[in-house]
């Protein structure tokens, strides 16, 4: 596998991030929790071993939205960047939208399909998962 190294951050500047190596994969997500936090209709996700990814600058301010789940997000901005949960332990999805170079990870699946707002058609013929995608 060839090293990949991606940098991103939020809109303001405050939080900068580096990420050393390939995504377990990357997704677009369709549920109502993602939706709301990032107040847009689907979200790109990439994750991460947590040990691949470097702040540079600032960390994000943690939001529990729900009892497993924390959403991290810049404090002065508001940029959503990042989700953990305690079902996917040392792991983090990074939003693909906050990277530098959001066109250089794929997504490869929808998942949440079953939450996917019915105005938002993809013709990518990407695999579609009613809820969460097997990991691993
Ligand atoms: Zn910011
Ligand atoms: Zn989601």
């Amino acid at each position: 596998m060839t090293e990949q190294q991606h940098e991103g951050g939020c809109q303001c500047g405050a939080i900068r991030y580096r990420i050393d190596g390939a995504p377990l994969f990357a997704a677009l997500c369709h549920c109502t929790m993602c939706r709301r936090a990032h107040a847009a209709p689907a979200v790109a996700w990439a994750m991460f071993q947590e040990t691949q990814v470097s702040f540079l600058a600032g960390r994000p301010k943690e939001y529990a939205s729900s009892a497993e789940g924390r959403r991290g997000f810049c404090p002065a901005c508001g940029t959503q960047l990042c989700f953990t949960a305690s079902f996917i332990p040392g792991l983090i999805d990074i939003a693909i939208g906050s990277l530098d170079h959001p066109e250089a990870l794929a997504p490869t699946l929808h998942y949440w399909e079953s939450k996917r707002l019915p105005w938002m058609h993809f013709s990518d013929g990407w695999p579609r998962f009613p809820e969460l995608p097997p990991f691993g």
